[in-house]
């Protein structure tokens, strides 16, 4: 998430992107998940072994994508804007030799080029929010077959009334924050039928993502201890868990798994 507000900055150089990818390398998984969930959204697929093609998108290093790979046998183009990521995937899937089930390419979710109705399911952990629920569900339709399933993780309110500090954190980092009948409803009219929801546990943000990030973030503070771009980068990447530290109550992210209607 941190990446969206620091874009928005007027300061925002290569030289900040590439020490926020240094930030986040090495880590499993580059958003909250794991192996469970993503096993759990693929059983709620009727006759999943009809899958034949699978888009991944925004799939990082490939942490979901080798849980699906290994689950079924559909072949699996998996995309990232991120070279290294991409990189990192290819070389995992050719050592657990999946790489003829399993090819990343650099890509841009914005601007897919792929055959209409080309494929099954198009799976999205972590990664729909850089374009959005609506705007992804209208654009990546046209790649789906005509029943064609999406599965995704989004961030969502679990309770009213978060405290003030929760809620300018959010309004910062990611304004369209809803809860989930809102996304429900959002789901629905545009044209798709929920088949399952549900919300990722602790583990998966803390286990497997804020844990390792946060020893990344020690590392790095040490690192570039007089360094003022980043240790601002680090400061906005520890407010971002001390955030979910303190208020994960009121916020999770819902696993959806949708189908055209
Ligand atoms: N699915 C992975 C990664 C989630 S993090 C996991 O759960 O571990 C979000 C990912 O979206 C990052 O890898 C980032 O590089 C990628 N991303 C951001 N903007 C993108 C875009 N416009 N097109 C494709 N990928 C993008």
């Amino acid at each position: 998430m941190v990446i969206q507000f620091l874009k928005s900055l007027p300061v925002f150089t290569e030289r900040i992107e590439s020490l926020f990818f240094e930030l986040f390398s090495g880590l499993p998984r580059q958003g909250p998940g794991d192996s469970k969930s993503t096993e759990r959204a693929l059983r709620s697929i009727p006759n999943l072994s009809s899958i034949a093609r699978i888009l991944d998108i925004g799939c990082g290093t490939g942490s979901q994508t080798f849980v699906i790979a290994e689950s079924m046998e559909a072949d699996i183009v998996a995309i990232d804007s991120h070279a290294p990521y991409i990189n990192e995937l290819n070389q995992t899937a050719h050592e657990m030799q999946l790489a003829n089930q399993v090819v990343g390419f650099v890509g841009d979710m914005r601007q897919l080029e792929f055959p209409n109705g080309h494929f099954d399911l198009i799976w999205c952990e972590g990664a729909i929010y850089n374009v959005g629920v609506e705007v992804a569900l209208r654009d990546w339709r046209r790649y789906l077959q005509e029943h064609g399933y999406i599965a995704f993780t989004e961030v969502c309110w679990k309770k009213p009334n978060p405290p003030k500090e929760c809620r300018d954190f959010w309004e910062q980092e990611y304004p369209s924050i809803r809860d989930q009948n809102e996304l429900v409803s959002v789901i629905e009219s545009s044209g798709y039928v929920v088949l399952e929801h549900f919300e990722l546990s602790q583990s998966a943000w803390w286990d497997e993502y804020y844990r390792p990030l946060q020893n990344n973030i020690d590392r790095f503070c040490e690192k570039y201890r007089d360094d003022s771009d980043a240790q601002e980068l680090r400061k906005g990447c520890q407010h971002e868990i001390d955030t979910w530290h303190a208020y994960a109550t009121f916020y999770g992210y819902e696993f959806f798994v949708i189908k055209i209607s």
